[in-house]
């Protein structure tokens, strides 16, 4: 068996839809026994430089990393990019465009929202307020800020799920040309929470076909706390198409408490954990 109980390779900052700095998410994964995390940020490496600089403080080991929002046919799918170079310039640029994609769906969301009789551009404002990278988490936020619905989980349930009233899909890159970028800027392409996406298990192994055929490079076959549930279906789909295996906890935020940093499942024999040759 190969013990992972110190490795998490997805988590959030403020940078993006999580609730802690960078330097605080650092500190937190030390309090849990974390040796190695990466900070997956969504569409953006902006917490990278205050993670490593956290990190040089500690003895853990920070994996520089991405989320990218991804199209694969009408889904929407979540790419991690770990070990990555922060620098690389196409990166940056395509993680640009992501950040202007997302602003022209969220206006769209808070459109809908007016159209449903909610004050739409105050939400918009609050939400751009809050952050310069706007996910449906900060929306939701808002929403349950201004009263409109109770809690964050009401917000997608009537607004902002796919296929919701005030959901609008954002017109994101090709699979394909997300895992190229990963892999240009040095970094191995790994298929976040496969299990999360509203597709028939032919589906599933359609994407994954898909996914190894553009260079992809691991799947992430332990996600969030309840993820041991799929770990060896995971490890199945991981074996079937050539991939490694990553794992991760999708940390958002400390009050939920049900999503704590760090794994404590291990990877069945016979796997080949995504860090393996990386000495992370
Ligand atoms: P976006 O990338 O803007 O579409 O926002 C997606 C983010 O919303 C995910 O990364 C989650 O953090 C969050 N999210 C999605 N669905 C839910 C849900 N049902 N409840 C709470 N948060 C959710
Ligand atoms: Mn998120
Ligand atoms: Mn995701
Ligand atoms: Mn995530």
């Amino acid at each position: 068996m190969n013990s992972v109980a110190t490795v998490d390779l997805h988590t959030h900052s403020l940078r993006s839809d999580g609730a802690l700095t960078p330097a605080e998410l650092i500190e937190l994964a030390v309090q849990a026994g974390v040796c190695v995390l990466a900070l997956t940020d969504h569409d953006t490496v902006a917490g990278l430089d205050e993670a490593q600089r956290a990190a040089d403080r500690t003895g853990l080991r920070l994996v520089p990393g991405v989320e990218i929002s991804a199209a694969w046919h009408f889904q929407t799918v979540h790419v991690l990019g770990l070990w990555i170079d922060p620098a690389s310039a196409r990166l940056r640029d395509a993680l640009g465009r992501q950040q202007e994609r997302r602003r022209i769906r969220m206006r769209k969301m808070c459109a809908s929202l007016s159209k449903a009789g909610l004050p739409g551009d105050s939400l918009l404002a609050t939400v751009e307020a809050n952050s310069t990278l706007p996910t449906r988490t900060h929306l939701a936020a808002a929403l349950v800020a201004a009263g409109h619905v109770g809690k964050t989980e009401d917000a997608f349930r009537k607004y902002l799920g796919a296929g919701k009233r005030a959901h609008a899909p954002a017109d994101w890159p090709d699979l394909a040309q997300v895992v190229g970028l990963i892999r240009e800027a040095g970094g191995i392409a790994s298929l976040a929470h496969p299990m999360r996406y509203s597709l028939s298990s032919g589906g599933r192994r359609r994407l994954l076909a898909d996914f190894a055929a553009a260079g992809g490079g691991a799947l992430e076959v332990l996600t969030g706390a309840n993820g041991v549930q799929h770990l060896h279906a995971c490890a199945a789909l991981a074996v079937k198409f050539g991939l490694r295996a990553s794992v991760g906890s999708d940390f958002h935020n400390p009050q939920l408490t049900w999503n704590p940093l760090g794994r404590l499942a291990k990877l069945p024999d016979g796997i080949v954990p995504v860090w393996r040759d990386r000495n992370p």
